[in-house]
């Protein structure tokens, strides 16, 4: 069965997948007692997402995505059903938020993925394509930076850096000159990260309470390697990005879901 919708955003629609995903997700599905929905979405960011909603767990995924990805967004979603550390912009100003949502969302990977991409092993979708397509397409956006980024606001720079280390930790690098185009792009942010990496190696086995603690010492480390640029808003970082054990769905995406399933108006 197939349901189609199409929103301004959002085109949604029942994914087909394969036996041997059939089987994961089913095992998730006993596993967490909840339903899981894997449904390709094309919209505006051409992304794909995993997390928790009112009905169950979702992944999200761009057109295309391979069983490594979805079992990916999946995990994202039993990691976040299970109290792992979700992060979330709280900054009230709203000029500055596309970089605060961008500090979270890869605070947030910085911390999960190591231990998503341990999981996922082991469950029979082991990860490294995933990291290469990151990374590869962490390695098209430098490129399309013209020149060096002025890189003159803390929480730019701080996003940027959970950016490249989030990058680095995994340890993928196909062209081999990830540190050389970041030094060019974007210097300060590639300092920070290093400087991250070295007071945070990776930890592939923490619990839910200690990815919480790892989140908020990290935005500490940012907020305190920071303090000598500017930046607006001056606030510490554990004031704009809360550690939170909240569902990443958005509100828009949730109801264009449970109108496709459910027939919500
Ligand atoms: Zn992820």
């Amino acid at each position: 069965m197939r349901r189609l919708l199409t929103f301004t955003l959002l085109l949604v629609f029942a994914m087909p997948h394969s036996e041997r995903l059939a089987a994961f997700l089913h095992s998730v599905e006993h596993k967490t007692g909840k339903k899981v929905y894997v449904l390709q979405v094309q919209d505006d960011a051409g992304l794909s997402h995993g997390g928790v909603g009112s009905l169950g767990i979702y992944a999200l995924m761009r057109p295309g995505a391979s069983d490594e990805e979805v079992a990916h967004e999946v995990l994202h979603g039993e990691l976040n059903l299970e109290g792992f550390v979700a992060t979330r912009a709280a900054n009230p100003y709203a000029a500055t938020m596309p970089l605060a949502g961008l500090l979270s969302a890869n605070l947030q990977d910085f911390v999960i993925h190591p231990i998503l991409d341990r999981r996922a092993r082991s469950v029979g979708f082991p990860q490294n394509h995933v990291a290469i397509s990151h990374a590869t397409e962490f390695r098209q956006q430098l490129l399309s930076i013209a020149g060096t980024v002025n890189e003159a606001d803390r929480l730019m720079v701080a996003a940027n850096a959970m950016g490249i280390a989030e990058v680095l930790q995994r340890g993928y690098d196909p062209s081999h000159d990830l540190q050389t185009l970041s030094s060019e792009k974007l210097p300060k942010a590639l300092a920070l990260s290093e400087k991250l990496l070295q007071q945070f190696p990776p930890l592939l086995a923490i619990t839910p309470e200690q990815s919480f603690a790892r989140a908020k010492s990290i935005l500490a480390f940012l907020d305190h390697e920071t303090t000598k640029l500017a930046g607006n808003p001056p606030s510490q970082f554990l004031r704009i990005v809360n550690p939170l054990i909240e569902p990443p769905l958005d509100a828009q995406r949730e109801r264009v879901i449970r109108q496709a399933f459910l027939g919500d108006k």
